[in-house]
């Protein structure tokens, strides 16, 4: 079991590298997904002082999570690295049936969280739903994370993110994420603020519809209202996990451009919307804009850098 406190002050910053340039926009990348092989990307900033916390009270974690959650994958390996205990609240009863599991959901399971799995019905009333009630009463003075990671305590973390990217000598003018729950771009925002830069945060919705998204951005972030954010919530290729043949291909594109690996739910459309803005840009403004790649990479054969 690793040291938490350690493990976080000794972390070293991701890498940013340079990709191109269209339009007058030096398009860079931080490759966040460096973090960790499994607590990864933002799911690791997300996740620290939600970890730090549950360390300190000696509380286990509950969440929730879909199937292919990242987040879940994410918290069940941090709680086998930390020594925490972890719950996950699984939608979907059909999925009771371990024959039925995914590797998500295998591999959770290996790393030692407790999985319940809930109807579609009771999921979506969360804490409200007596089922659900009846599963965190199993479990005395739990920490429970939202759906998604998203809590007051993640956009501390993800709030780092944004301090790394002002220690590095480019000047950004703008810097771009994919947005699920909102809390990586609540993150990005506050940082902004906490460390005075000049830039702007651009989210991309990957949900289809996500009006909710800058509701719960506005609620997630303190420094709204003084920094110039935006979304773009027309690149969701259809909704949440839906692709084409034209991400498809960019996504192949990229990898075999850049060397760089994508995943097909967030960072391949968030790189999409990124390319595209910058060709639609005017070629009049010179800037450097940076594209957040937050990871999503867990069981993927990728070279990792720091090897935790
Ligand atoms: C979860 C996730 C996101 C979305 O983050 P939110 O804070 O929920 O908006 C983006 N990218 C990847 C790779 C993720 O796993």
């Amino acid at each position: 079991m690793k040291n938490i406190t350690k493990f976080f002050t000794t972390l070293p910053a991701t890498p940013i590298v340079y990709l191109t340039t269209i339009n007058h926009k030096r398009l860079y990348l931080k490759q966040d997904y460096l973090n960790h092989p499994v607590i990864q990307g933002n799911k690791l900033r997300k996740l620290k002082y939600n970890l730090l916390a549950a360390k300190q009270a000696q509380q286990p974690l509950i969440s929730f999570g879909g199937a292919y959650s990242n987040h879940i994958a994410a918290l069940a390996a941090a709680g086998q690295v930390f020594g925490l205990a972890t719950v996950g609240i699984i939608r979907g009863e059909e999925l009771a049936a371990s024959s039925r599991w995914n590797q998500t959901l295998r591999s959770a399971h290996q790393q030692g969280m407790q999985l319940h799995f809930v109807s579609r019905k009771a999921y979506r009333q969360k804490q409200a739903h007596p089922e659900i009630q009846s599963i965190i009463q199993q479990y005395a003075q739990a920490l429970l994370i939202p759906e998604g990671g998203s809590n007051s305590l993640s956009v501390l973390g993800s709030r780092e993110i944004m301090t790394e990217i002002a220690a590095n000598p480019i000047p950004f003018a703008a810097v771009f994420a994919a947005g699920g729950t909102g809390g990586t771009l609540a993150g990005l925002i506050d940082g902004v603020a906490k460390e005075n830069l000049f830039c702007r945060v651009v989210g991309v919705s990957v949900l289809k519809g996500a009006e909710d998204l800058p509701l719960l951005i506005r609620r997630l972030s303190q420094a709204h209202q003084q920094v110039n954010w935006q979304l773009h919530s027309d690149y969701h290729f259809g909704g949440y996990a839906k692709t084409n043949a034209e991400l498809a291909a960019f996504q192949r594109q990229f990898e075999q451009r850049f060397n760089l690996p994508l995943e097909s739910i967030y960072t391949a459309k968030l790189s999409y919307a990124v390319f595209d803005l910058a060709a639609k840009s005017s070629p009049d403004t010179a800037e450097n804009w940076l594209i957040y790649h937050s990871g999503g990479l867990q069981g993927r054969a990728v070279k990792i850098g720091n090897e935790a």
